[in-house]
């Protein structure tokens, strides 16, 4: 079987092998906390995720890692150079009025003038949100998933590295910039090599600082500056590092090799994140690539238009799971299944329309799965990739991902009356790895934390209230009644006890 994913790097599909043998090192940049992350940074999130399940469905030994961006990320992020102010900044100020209003709730964030308590809550936020959207990589946290603040020492390490090679230079305002003209292939991921870039050329270069580079494109790596929200000792003064250094650092820090197989965002970090990640990574290590394949999510669109906190038109998966879109509560699984279900490469318009017809695929996978276990006893047969629906769910995924087709296969069959159930299992389940929506798979411990209300948790008050139901404690009965249906769920009581489920959307 041949892997074929699309590469920015070369404009090209191409075959996919891993530089090692049967692993596979993958890096993905994260979110940036100073907000909750919007559904259509989880597009790019779950895309990697997809890339990943599917890569050990054939049996790969994925190594994903990931960044919490809390320092450095300035507002005005589309020049090279970053511009505006730190988003951890802006956020103080947000988060003050979202304390009025009660978006952010009592008790939280008890300092908004903290950024680490900003960042606490918004990563462990991004974490739960995650894990509802069984996002593997989440439940790895923190080995896996690295926090720039923690990792200061590695990217000023990486800076004196540069320095010594040549590739940056201290300006004459005490900055640390990279010389984009040390680095011939600056431009070849994103076309915007340096004779297109010029000061003010289309906003690609920004115009602050040009009087003290040696190039307009030159970008910063570290930033002597007192009155920073966050900032630490270093060779260059008390500061903090640019943004693209984060990645670079923490991608070859944690892997500890050169070059790695597959790095992956979202469309807008192909310049100038990207561009500059390649410069930095390369120009350290001396190696001719950082990364084999670069792989980036086209954006999630509202009526046409980018979704972004910037246009207002977003909504989180909070928003989402608890009916802000569908007026009913949409289970996580649906969510999933809508962010995954058309190729990456394509932009994806979110309607309340698709999550309906999500809502619609995924009853179907479930049905199926309980349809199959009934028959089968809870039987589940080992099958190989030889399966013909399998075989055409996996010979899809490796054409680039090409999910609609991987759809194909598995929905019609998974309307049929299986002549082995048992067998049946065994596929859905291989599928469901990397689908994870029949159900979602992830474990029980994690799903705990993710603001109660897992599996385990509504059956223990379905429970609780037969119990208070057989001692005639009425009250609590329905209190506790009550509290499933304020959080999404159908209750049924009867004599044969309380069920509760939560209806997909
Ligand atoms: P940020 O938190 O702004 O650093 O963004 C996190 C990730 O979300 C990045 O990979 C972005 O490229 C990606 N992203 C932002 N907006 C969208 C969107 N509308 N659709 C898909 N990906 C997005
Ligand atoms: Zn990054």
């Amino acid at each position: 079987m041949t892997i074929r994913f699309y590469n920015t790097l070369t404009s090209q599909v191409e075959e996919f092998q891993p530089i090692d043998d049967r692993t596979v090192r993958m890096y993905s940049c994260g979110p940036t906390v100073y907000d909750f992350a919007h559904i259509g940074n989880f597009r790019s999130f779950l895309f990697a995720d997809l890339i990943r399940r599917f890569l050990e469905l054939v049996g790969y030994d994925v190594q994903h890692v990931m960044n919490i961006t809390d320092v450095g990320h300035m507002t005005d992020d589309a020049v090279a150079d970053g511009g505006g102010e730190d988003k951890m900044q802006a956020a103080t100020i947000r988060i003050k009025e979202d304390k009025k209003s009660g978006k952010v709730p009592e008790g939280a964030i008890e300092n908004p003038d903290d950024p680490y308590q900003i960042a606490k809550y918004y990563t462990d936020a991004f974490l739960e949100d995650a894990r509802q959207l069984g996002m593997k990589v989440a439940f790895e946290y923190p080995d896996q998933i690295l926090h720039a603040t923690e990792q200061i020492d590695v990217m000023q390490a990486m800076i004196s590295k540069l320095i010594d090679r040549g590739h940056a230079y201290v300006g004459a305002d005490g900055v640390v910039y990279y010389s984009v003209e040390s680095f011939p292939n600056y431009g070849r991921l994103s076309g915007n090599t340096l004779d297109h870039l010029q000061s003010g050329a289309g906003g690609r270069v920004s115009d602050e600082n040009q009087a003290v580079k040696k190039h307009p494109a030159d970008f910063m790596l570290w930033k002597a500056d007192e009155s920073h929200i966050m900032k630490w000792d270093s060779p260059w003064g008390k500061g903090y590092p640019g943004w693209h250094i984060e990645c670079s650092a923490m991608a070859l820090g944690k892997f500890g090799v050169d070059t790695i197989d597959i790095h992956t965002g979202g469309e807008d970090l192909i310049f100038p994140h990207h561009e500059c990640e390649i410069a930095q990574s390369c120009g350290s290590t001396g190696a001719d690539s950082f990364a084999r394949f670069w792989m980036h999510a086209r954006f999630l669109l509202v009526e046409g238009e980018k979704m972004s906190k910037s246009k207002g038109n977003f909504y989180t998966v909070r928003d989402v799971l608890e009916g802000k879109v569908t007026n009913r509560p949409v289970h996580p699984a649906v969510l999933r299944y809508e962010l995954l279900k058309s190729h990456y490469r394509a932009n994806m318009n979110f309607t309340a329309k698709g999550l309906h017809d999500s809502a619609g695929a995924v009853k179907r996978l479930q049905d199926f799965r309980a349809k199959c276990e009934a028959a089968s006893g809870g039987e589940v047969a080992e099958v190989g990739n030889s399966h013909p629906v399998l075989k055409e769910f996996i010979d899809a995924l490796s054409d680039d991902l090409n999910m609609s087709g991987a759809l194909a296969a598995v929905l019609p069959w998974a309307n049929e009356s299986p002549s082995d159930p048992a067998e049946a299992l065994g596929v859905l389940s291989e599928i469901n790895t990397v689908l994870a929506v029949a159900p979602i798979n992830f474990d029980d411990d994690a799903s705990s934390t993710s603001g109660g209300n897992g599996d385990s948790d509504v059956a223990a008050i379905c429970r609780q209230i037969d119990e208070a139901r057989a001692a005639k404690d009425f009250a609590t009965s329905d209190k506790l009644r009550d509290q499933l249906v304020a959080a999404g769920y159908d209750v049924q009581i009867g004599r044969e006890g309380t069920t509760a489920e939560r209806p997909l959307a």
